[in-house]
């Protein structure tokens, strides 16, 4: 599954045009291609390519509204030289999506606060989004507390299910959830169903010997782990603070 990207559809003959309007290219191209004398198969080849690349734009535009990205948190934000455990190039190869959304895969990022976790997340969530994939981000916390109320009205079967329709779901702060028995099952529930089926990036302060706390019964949190990191990727981050190691940079200059 890969979306074409309207300015890979980009054709000179409508390049111009298409800047200009949206909704009503086509008096543009019939003055084009009168003046210009197209034949028919042109004209129409070209508008038939405007709309193509409309709607795969509108379509983008959509699913980045409804990914809930926080602003301005991209991969050309990233300072990659903060994180040099982390390899730009693999994180690149990642927003390609293909070799591990489709198989359900997940990413997993583990490491202390303010290391640049949600940060990465929300850059890879873009980048997916405009390869043509479809994204939620939600703090983890959100998304439970959403899940509970609908098992409160025994709809969370299907809640669960309607999150299927995003190939990653961006479970920020993992560790954040609260410890009660009832929210961990929902979450274990949505585990449970997206395993090797829908992809999660899950971000965590907690390295995995502190999970037991997020699932406090032992059973559910190793079965949660297991079906996590069966096929995940998972970034250490345990870098210093990116904001106080930047204060502190800016003092001793
Ligand atoms: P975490 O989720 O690991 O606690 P955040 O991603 O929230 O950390 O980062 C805290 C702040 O520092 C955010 O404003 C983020 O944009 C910024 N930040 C962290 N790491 C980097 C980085 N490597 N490059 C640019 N900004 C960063
Ligand atoms: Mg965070």
């Amino acid at each position: 599954m890969r979306a074409i990207r309207s300015e890979r559809c980009a054709a000179s003959d409508w390049n111009a045009c298409a800047r200009s309007s949206e909704s009503a290219a086509w008096p543009q191209f019939a003055e084009r291609a009168d003046k210009e004398a197209w034949p028919a198969t042109r004209f129409l080849a070209a508008l038939a390519e405007h709309e193509i690349a409309e709607r795969d734009r509108r379509r983008i535009e959509r699913h980045l509204a409804e990914a809930r990205l926080s602003p301005g948190k991209t991969l050309d934000t990233f300072d990659f030289t903060a994180v040099p455990m982390i390899s730009k190039a693999h994180i690149l190869a990642l927003c390609a999506g293909d070799s591990w959304l489709e198989k359900g895969a997940n990413l997993i990022m583990i490491g202390g606060p303010g290391g640049g976790k949600s940060h990465l997340a929300a850059a890879i969530g873009m980048a997916l989004v405009e390869a043509g994939w479809r994204v939620l981000f939600t703090r983890t916390s959100d998304l439970v507390q959403k899940l509970q109320v609908a098992r409160r009205e025994l709809a969370l079967e299907s809640a669960i299910a309607k999150l299927d329709k995003y190939h990653l779901l961006v479970l920020d702060d993992l560790a954040y959830v609260t410890k009660d028995q009832t929210e961990t099952s929902v979450l274990f529930e949505l585990i449970s169903a997206r395993y090797e089926s829908r992809s999660s990036l899950i971000t965590a302060n907690q390295p995995f010997g502190d999970w037991s706390r997020i699932f406090p019964d032992p059973a559910m949190t190793l079965a949660a782990m297991d079906r996590l990191v069966h096929h995940a990727t998972i970034f250490e981050m345990n870098v210093e603070s990116y904001r106080r190691r930047a204060a502190l940079q800016r003092q001793s200059t």
